[in-house]
């Protein structure tokens, strides 16, 4: 029965006027860096030549609410994002959002404070938060969720003195605090999952959806991207 009703419906909510938040979090997957979630250059190079029309900003897809739209967005700020996927976004003038988590900036295998500058003067970079420490919702004692969500915030935009408005919950993971506090400081936030962002997914602003984008969920992320286009 329940096999019956599937596919109705995956096609009803497919049918409907969507976008795309694709979470990334490298364009290589060298050697010279430890690698989850690697996606190969040349991956990542059929991705944007594939779908280079339809890139947009994330304020575009969010706020604007631009359906079949993609809009690129990398986590954590690794090297790789500054030094493969800057330049080869920035040549063909697409845009794209970095989550940055700022205990990480300056540190190995990450980017510098002077690449994150670099790329905040460029109007085709939004940078937004990823929290300070990247630590998970259990291993922090109560208020310090509501505390890192305030200074990651104040102390990014002090950086790069531009406004953040998006959070990307670490790791994709979090717990009551996080939700009861983090409109307080940002317009909406993302999870590390959920696919699509349509009418049914994009009504709760603390927990919107991203389709993640490695070697590992590259096929089907393509296979997404495809229904949205
Ligand atoms: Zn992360």
């Amino acid at each position: 029965m329940v096999e019956i009703l599937k596919t109705p419906l995956r096609k009803i909510y497919y049918s409907m006027p969507a976008s795309g938040v694709l979470m990334l979090h490298h364009a290589v997957s060298s050697a010279d860096f430890v690698i989850r979630c690697g996606l190969d250059t040349d991956r990542f190079e059929d991705l944007v030549n594939e779908y280079g029309g339809h890139f947009t900003t994330l304020e575009d897809v969010v706020r604007h609410g631009r359906k079949k739209a993609l809009a690129i967005t990398f986590d954590d700020g690794h090297k790789d994002q500054y030094s493969v996927a800057y330049p080869y976004l920035r040549e063909r003038g697409i845009p794209f959002t970095v989550f940055t988590t700022l205990d990480f900036l300056d540190t190995p295998r990450f980017m510098t404070t002077r690449q994150l500058l670099e790329m905040a003067n460029d109007p085709l970079v939004s940078i937004q938060s990823h929290g300070i420490s990247h630590r998970l919702p259990d291993e922090m004692k109560p208020g310090e969720i509501k505390r890192e969500l305030r200074a990651s915030k104040e102390r990014l935009e002090d950086l790069t003195g531009k406004k953040v408005s998006f959070f990307a919950y670490p790791s994709g993971r979090y717990n009551k605090e996080y939700l009861d506090s983090v409109l307080e400081e940002y317009d909406c936030a993302f999870a590390a999952s959920g696919g699509v962002l349509n009418f049914w997914s994009g009504r709760n602003r603390k927990l919107l959806p991203r389709l993640g984008v490695d070697n590992k969920s590259y096929e089907y992320a393509m296979k997404t991207i495809g229904r949205i286009i």
